[in-house]
């Protein structure tokens, strides 16, 4: 279950990921709202590429799962990263996908392979300090 607390650790992350990322072509919605039918799922990232906007969803109905176990030791920072870096490559992911007749898994398989590659190389967000 993510608290109110971690949303504004996700949001402040997402922030400093669109800044460093240049991300600023991009109007980007960061929400706190159940992904219902995903519970085991901690984010989302939902983009319109063609209109450049996006939301970025913190599940607020996530449960961890045994599907999700390494993911549920993940700090926001983390989760943050992963959906910023989605936004990063929309594009990219979209216009490959239009080559074929949709979205499909070796797309996606090579959108998470850059993900990994980029994760591992680039540092954490600093988390900001709290009152
Ligand atoms: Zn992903």
């Amino acid at each position: 279950m993510h608290t109110l607390e971690d949303f504004e650790d996700f949001q402040a992350c997402v922030q400093h990921w669109i800044a460093e990322l240049g991300l600023y072509d991009w109007v980007v919605d960061i929400r706190f709202d159940p992904l219902d039918d995903e519970p085991t799922v901690k984010a989302r990232c939902l983009t319109n590429w063609t209109q450049h906007s996006a939301a970025i969803v913190l599940n607020s109905a996530w449960r961890p799962g045994s599907k999700s176990a390494t993911v549920a030791v993940e700090g926001m920072e983390r989760v943050a990263l992963h959906e910023v870096l989605h936004l990063a490559i929309c594009e990219l992911v979209n216009l490959s996908a239009q080559q074929r007749d949709a979205y499909c898994d070796p797309v996606d398989a090579a959108e998470h392979a850059l993900l990994r590659r980029l994760m591992r190389a680039l540092p954490p967000a600093m988390m900001p300090a709290r009152p």
